[in-house]
């Protein structure tokens, strides 16, 4: 890997993760992980959000999640869990979060990583035009994710890991790997029903069994009894 160089003022760029991590699992560690790394090991902040304003509510509370979080990312020294939208009153907004990181590090390349789902909804995103002046997005391919729209596409213009350190907010840096069929909400259902979580860390299983987390089915407009 080549050496990234830093935007002459604002330093090593600084990854923020937000989700819900309702548990974090292996494919969230795994794009972590790859973002840091192909940024010369850039910081990468992982948030849980507080309460998610666009989809069901999370099963696990914020400190369960903060803890999950900081149990899987115990042996990587560049994932760093972070309470920041627990500790805020009402709902979790990307927005106000990357605001507030932006503040702290005026000039630094800040990097917002996605999932290529998540991706392809930011177009719906409230104030999505305001991200171009705020960050980066690093965006991380996942199996069946829908086509992003062009105008985020265009309002993003792509670029590779130099180029985004090159400049504090405005870029787009394409992952391609990893590539994991994985998600929180199969792991969920397979932990109701006592199943096997090969996605999941280990230290999080025992966590899980521990304090007797996602034992039970979830309602969801298919799932009513
Ligand atoms: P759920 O199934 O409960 O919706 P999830 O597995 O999608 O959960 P989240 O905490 O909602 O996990 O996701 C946080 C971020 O991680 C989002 O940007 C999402 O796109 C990304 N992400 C989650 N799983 C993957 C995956 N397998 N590959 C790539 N990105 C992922």
């Amino acid at each position: 890997m080549h050496n990234v160089q830093h935007a002459a003022s604002g330093g090593r760029p600084l990854v923020l993760f937000g989700g819900t991590f309702d548990p974090v699992h292996r494919a969230h560690i795994s794009a972590a992980r790859a973002v840091s790394k192909v940024l010369n090991d850039a910081p990468v902040h992982l948030l849980p959000n507080a309460v998610p304003p666009h989809r069901p509510q999370p099963l696990a509370d914020g400190e369960q999640r903060l803890r999950m979080l900081e149990l899987a990312c115990a042996d990587h020294p560049q994932l760093h869990p972070d309470g920041w939208e627990l500790a805020q009153p009402g709902p979790s907004y990307s927005l106000v979060t990357l605001q507030h990181f932006r503040k702290q590090h005026p000039d630094r390349p800040l990097v917002f990583m996605i999932g290529a789902d998540s991706f392809a909804n930011l177009h719906q995103w409230h104030q999505w035009r305001d991200y171009t002046n705020l960050c980066h997005l690093a965006v991380v391919p996942r199996p069946n994710s829908p086509l992003a729209d062009n105008a985020v596409l265009e309002a993003f213009p792509e670029t590779d890991a130099h180029g985004l350190a090159q400049q504090p907010y405005g870029l787009r840096l394409m992952l391609k790997r990893p590539f994991l069929d994985v998600s929180a909400t199969a792991i969920r259902q397979a932990l109701a029903k006592k199943g096997h979580c090969p996605a999941l860390d280990d230290a999080v299983i025992t966590h899980i069994h521990r304090h007797d987390l996602y034992n039970v089915a979830e309602h969801t407009p298919f799932n009513q009894s």
